[in-house]
């Protein structure tokens, strides 16, 4: 305390790894960090928080954190100071623009970093470089829910509150092992189940946590869930579950889809998910005779082939029982993967909409922008993220700016991403350490991360939420903020936004749906979700209670048809690999692996059914080579019963042991999600040993 002469002090803050938002007290002593408390107060944590958030802040003070600008020369990455650095990148960005165009500039921007960071790179490209080539992270992930949410319902985010689920009495959790990756949730719908009495229905093809407390458990082969929710839709449809007087009133395409789910009887999808049918008639009637049914889910929905129609089918069944946009139940709701990933997309780092979801070709959402920012807006949506790197090893961009992600890392077929970067001839990264993807680069700048930073998050059920800086920046670090309005001022131009607090404001002079927020009155009222069009308005934590945001105000049913995944097991790739979380890291573990949470679990590992171990000859632990028809990959082996026979799990939390090198450039038709869900593997024991 104040007697021993050490400063203590406690910040209230938001978690920065995963999209639950959970409120957290940072304690500190003399400036560095000593304890991370759940905050009772939290709105969505309610006192809990997981491994993650309290426990791995040890990479605040790691050795390996860079502190001083990079530079190559000759070949090698050397310290320089900022002003020598900004103005490499000042001069690189402004003599491509000149020699190709802004066109082949382009950025990627973080779902990690704060609203008002992304907010500022977008203006940054739109006004200063002059392109729409932004994107940000959530193309891998949740992209597909972005679109498919909005073409069926109107607006890109979950339609509830999450507290509103300890209403639910049913619970459908499809893709998702919040127990491991969303714990706070997780925690949250387990106490709904076992001591709220609420049925519970998993569907995902592993043995996740939650699974041990379902009434149902269905693990349809990966790559088949259109199949398997227009057997569920049909089942509600036959046994007259469906609510006919919101369908009538609130929906539209019902028609069609009821033609479309004639192909779709029990039987057939049995045969196309291997869910036995019995089970699914048993999870459609718990669903379907629920007063107020809950569909919560995750990537395993959206990181596919068809993962927008993923999305939209599962959102027929929420429409069919009129559970969405009513009190009778908790719509539909994504687990936001990184803490920021909504707010990211709400902030307009998105090739072709700008912040608050207007499109870049619409002349009305343009000149909104326009009046705010003084400059003009380019109409042509700009490059996704996959397409970024075709455009770089075709060599038509010129250079790349990635804010803070490891691409190397964690984009799928990894080898040609690190090919792409190669061909860039100018990349730039905003960076924690020296990571895969920052050891490609020509300019690495030393970044802050979430406990040194001012702004807010949005979480996975809308709510923004303030990010205050716990601990000094360390070194001659800078926020991202910082540093973009640096790279501005070095190419001639004010970005204007002095502080985090400004650009929030200004932000919502540019998206009417964020005009009500501001830093000041998150200070006061700890969250606030949006839509929140003015500062008397509350936010709305449910959304469509009147009518959906779709142009004519209905709910849109989906009829697009179940359509193969894009790759196989066969011959000589026979194991269908599917990739996700553990409990104890985070993403590429670039700050969960740098502290105490190794120990908790330290090696990556291949998951697999005592079957195929047989089969294969693999005993438990033993070292494995892991190739598909993209890369080979080298983990340990872990013989469980949580996968299926003939699927293998494993994280991406390594980098090291190569899993994103498996993985296929397979993309969701609609928005380029990659197909991380799905690759075709074999695997042999390491004749190394
Ligand atoms: Fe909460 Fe997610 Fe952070 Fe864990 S990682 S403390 S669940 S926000």
């Amino acid at each position: 305390g104040l007697t021993s002469g050490h400063r203590r002090a406690a910040t209230r803050t938001t978690c920065g790894y995963c999209g639950v938002g959970c409120a957290l007290d940072v304690v500190t002593s003399d400036g560095e960090v000593t304890a991370v408390l759940p905050a009772r107060d939290g709105p969505v944590n309610q006192g809990h928080a997981c491994v993650k958030g309290r426990f791995a802040h040890g990479y605040l003070t790691s050795p390996e954190r860079l502190a001083q600008p990079l530079l190559r020369r000759d070949g090698r990455l050397e310290p320089v100071p900022w002003e020598e650095a900004i103005g490499q990148v000042a001069r690189g960005l402004r003599a491509a623009v000149t020699g190709g165009g802004a066109d082949c500039v382009a950025a990627i921007s973080s779902a990690r970093a704060t609203n008002e960071e992304n907010y500022l790179v977008q203006k940054f490209m739109r006004t200063v470089v002059g392109t729409n080539n932004i994107d940000n992270c959530s193309r891998l992930c949740h992209s597909p829910s972005a679109a498919g949410l909005t073409a069926s319902l109107g607006l890109s985010g979950g339609t509830d509150s999450f507290d509103d689920v300890e209403q639910s009495d049913c619970l459908l959790v499809v893709g998702a092992n919040p127990v491991e990756a969303h714990p706070v949730v997780g925690a949250r719908l387990l106490r709904r189940v076992l001591h709220g009495g609420a049925g519970l229905i998993v569907a995902d093809p592993r043995a996740v946590g939650l699974a041990l407390h379902a009434d149902a458990h269905l693990r349809p082969r990966p790559g088949t869930n259109v199949a398997l929710f227009h057997g569920l839709a049909h089942i509600l449809l036959a046994e007259g579950l469906a609510d006919e007087d919101f369908l009538r009133e609130r929906a539209t395409g019902l028609p069609e889809l009821t033609a479309l789910l004639e192909d779709y009887p029990p039987d057939r999808v049995s045969a196309i998910t291997g869910v036995p049918a019995e089970d699914l008639v048993a999870a459609a009637r718990l669903y379907g005779r629920a007063e107020r049914p809950a569909i919560v889910y995750g990537l395993g929905v959206t990181e596919h082939l068809h993962g927008t129609d993923g999305v939209r089918s599962l959102a027929n069944l929420a429409i069919l029982r009129g559970a969405v946009g009513t009190d009778r139940g908790y719509g539909i709701n994504p687990l936001r993967g990184q803490n920021n990933v909504q707010g990211a997309s709400d902030m307009g780092a998105l090739p072709d909409l700008l912040p608050g979801y207007g499109k870049v070709t619409d002349p009305g959402a343009r000149s909104r922008a326009e009046a705010v920012w003084g400059g003009r807006v380019p109409d042509r949506p700009g490059l996704r993220i996959p397409d970024m790197f075709a455009a770089a090893r075709a060599g038509e961009l010129r250079a790349l700016w990635i804010i803070g992600e490891d691409v190397c890392a964690t984009d799928p077929d990894s080898d040609r991403v690190a090919e792409a970067l190669r061909a860039c001839p100018l990349v730039v990264c905003n960076e924690l350490f020296l990571s895969e993807t920052a050891r490609h680069c020509d300019v690495v700048l030393p970044a802050t991360s979430w406990l040194e930073k001012d702004g807010t998050f949005v979480n996975f059920d809308r709510r923004f939420q303030r990010v205050r800086p716990a601990v000094p920046a360390p070194g001659e670090t800078r926020s991202d903020f910082d540093i973009v309005r640096a790279v501005a001022a070095a190419m001639g131009t004010d970005l204007g936004c002095p502080t985090p607090a400004h650009a929030l404001s200004e932000c919502g002079r540019v998206a009417p749906m964020f005009a009500g927020l501001s830093h000041e009155r998150l200070d006061r009222e700890g969250a606030v979700p949006w839509p929140c069009p003015h500062p008397g308005h509350p936010g709305e934590s449910k959304l469509y209670a009147e009518r959906f945001a779709t142009p004519d105000g209905l709910a849109h049913l989906t009829t697009a048809p179940y359509l193969p995944p894009g790759e196989q097991p066969d011959a000589d790739f026979p194991l269908l690999l599917v990739t996700g979380r553990r409990w104890a890291h985070y993403n590429s573990g670039s700050m969960t692996r740098r502290g105490g949470n190794l120990a908790l679990d330290p090696v990556d590992h291949l998951d697999l059914h005592p079957d195929d171990a047989a089969r294969y000859a693999v005993r438990n632990g033993a070292r494995l080579i892991v190739e598909s028809r993209h890369g080979r990959a080298r983990l340990i082996a872990r013989v469980g019963e949580q996968t299926s026979p003939g699927q293998v799990f494993s994280s991406f939390h390594f980098p090291a042991s190569g899993v994103n090198r498996l993985t296929s450039d397979h993309a969701d038709t609609v928005t380029s999600c990659p197909e991380y869900k799905v690759t075709a593997v074999r695997i042999e024991v390491d004749p190394r040993g």
